[in-house]
C-alpha cells in the first residue's frame, strides 16, 4: 500500500510495548503524522520521519479522567486559571482528556465555573491536555450522602435550575451527578439525555427500585461505585446492586482507600464498562496539610484527604497513573484491561471512541510511555511531546 515517503510533521515510534485495542504488541512501531496515528505495525512502514526509540516502555493511550476537582494545588472551582493549571498538572500524570467535575456550590457560582469550563472546551486539545467538557457533581444530591460536598448547596431536582445551568455551560455540559430518589429528579432524566448529557446517579441513598427507575427513566452510568451511597447488601441490594445488575458503566476511585483491591477486581469481571477516574481534589500531588474543599477544611495526611468537621473521606489525592499501576499490581488485572478502564471505556461513554481513548489509525495521537513499573515516563498531546 503507498503511504507517504515525506512528511515532516511525522514521527516513527519504534520497539514500544504497545497496547492496541487487539492486544498488546510488542516491539511495535507507531507512525504519527501530525496530531494523527497513521498505522500500527509490527515492522517499520514507508514513512520518511525521525524516530523516536521507546524501546521497552509501555506506549498506552493518554487516560481519560470523567472525575477531577483539582491537582497541584489548584481547585477547578477557583478560578479558569485553576481549572487549566489542574488540568496541566493531571496531564504530567498522563492524563491528556478530562472533563472537570464541579462540586455542589451555589447555582451563581456553578454557572460562573461552568462558563470556565466551556472556554476551556471550545480550545480543544493543547499541549497542557484536553478539556472534553464539564461534570457537574450536583447540586440535586442527597444531604443524606452528601460525603465531602457541601450540604448547604444541595438543593431539589428543578427543570428552571437545569435550564439555568445548561444555558451557562453553553453545550459543553456532558455528564451531571443526580439523587434519583429526590423528588423531581426522573422528570430531569429525559431532558438531560435529549441534550446529550450522561444522567449518573451517585451521591444518593437510592433503594434498589429507585435506582432501577431512574436507569429505565434512562439514567446511563454510576459516579464513583460504592462511595456515597449504601453498601452493596444481600436483601437490599440498593444502587449498587441495580448498576451492577444493569451493567452501567461505573467509576471507580482505586486508590486503595476508598474501594479494596478485591472488590476492584470483581467489579472488572462484572461490568462490560468499568471506568478508573481520580475524583482527585487541589491537594492532589501537593503533600499533607489543611485545604479548603468546597467551603469546608480538609486535612490530607499519607495521602488521605478527609473532611476536618466528619472525617469522611474528601475526595482523593490520586492521579490516572496510580489509579492503573494500582490496577495491575494490586488488583491483578492485565495492563489491557486497566488502559481500557483508564482511555478507551471513558472515551466511549463520552461518545468519543472514534477520536481518542485507543491506539489505532485516525484517533489523535494522545499517548503516555510507562517504565516497567508502569511510571510514567512521557506524555504526548496532540502529536506533540510534553
Ligand atoms: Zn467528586
Amino acid at each position: 500500500m503507498a503511504a507517504p515517503t515525506v512528511d515532516l510533521a511525522g514521527q516513527l515510534l519504534a520497539g514500544g510495548r504497545v497496547v492496541t485495542p487487539d492486544g498488546v504488541q510488542e516491539g511495535a512501531w507507531v507512525a504519527l503524522a501530525g496530531e494523527r496515528i497513521v498505522s500500527v505495525s509490527a515492522s517499520r512502514p514507508a514513512l520518511d520521519a525521525p524516530v523516536v526509540d521507546l524501546e521497552g516502555a509501555w506506549v498506552l493511550p493518554g487516560y481519560v479522567d470523567m472525575h477531577m476537582h483539582g491537582g497541584g494545588g489548584h481547585s477547578v472551582a477557583d478560578s479558569l486559571q485553576d481549572m487549566r493549571g489542574a488540568v496541566a498538572f493531571h496531564r504530567r500524570h498522563g492524563t491528556t482528556s478530562t472533563l472537570v467535575t464541579l462540586m455542589t456550590a451555589s447555582v451563581e457560582e456553578l454557572s460562573e465555573q461552568l462558563s470556565w469550563a466551556a472556554a476551556l472546551t471550545r480550545q480543544g486539545a493543547t499541549s497542557q491536555g484536553s478539556v472534553l467538557g464539564s461534570h457537574l457533581e450536583g447540586p440535586f444530591l442527597s444531604a443524606r450522602r452528601c460525603g465531602a460536598q457541601n450540604a448547604a448547596h444541595m438543593i431539589a431536582p428543578s427543570l428552571q435550575v437545569l435550564q439555568t445551568l445548561l444555558e451557562a455551560a453553553s453545550r459543553s455540559l456532558r455528564m451531571i451527578t443526580l439523587a434519583p430518589e429526590l423528588p423531581g429528579a426522573l422528570e430531569l432524566i429525559a431532558p438531560l439525555r435529549a441534550a446529550g448529557v450522561i444522567v449518573a446517579l451517585g451521591h444518593s441513598d437510592a433503594s434498589y427500585e429507585q435506582a432501577k427507575a431512574a436507569i429505565a427513566a434512562g439514567a446511563n452510568h454510576a459516579t464513583h461505585l460504592f462511595n456515597a451511597m449504601p453498601p452493596l447488601h444481600h436483601r437490599r441490594p440498593g444502587l449498587v446492586g441495580a448498576a451492577l445488575e444493569s451493567d452501567l458503566p461505573c467509576e471507580l476511585i482505586n486508590d486503595g482507600r476508598h474501594v479494596h483491591p478485591a472488590v476492584i477486581r470483581v467489579v472488572f469481571d462484572t461490568l462490560s464498562c468499568p471506568l478508573l477516574v481520580t475524583d482527585a481534589i487541589d491537594a492532589t500531588g501537593v503533600g499533607d496539610g489543611r485545604f479548603e474543599l468546597g467551603g469546608q477544611l480538609v486535612e490530607v495526611r499519607d495521602g488521605e484527604a478527609r473532611l476536618l468537621s466528619t472525617g469522611s473521606l474528601a475526595g482523593s489525592t490520586l492521579t490516572m497513573d496510580a489509579a492503573l499501576r494500582r490496577a495491575v499490581q494490586e488488583s491483578g488485572l492485565s495492563i489491557e484491561r486497566a488502559s481500557a478502564a483508564a482511555s478507551g471505556n471513558p472515551a466511549r461513554v463520552l461518545g468519543l471512541d472514534h477520536e481518542l481513548g485507543v491506539i489505532a489509525p485516525g484517533r489523535r495521537a494522545d499517548l503516555v510511555t510507562l517504565d516497567d513499573q508502569l511510571r510514567v515516563e512521557r506524555v504526548m498531546v496532540g502529536g506533540n511531546w510534553s
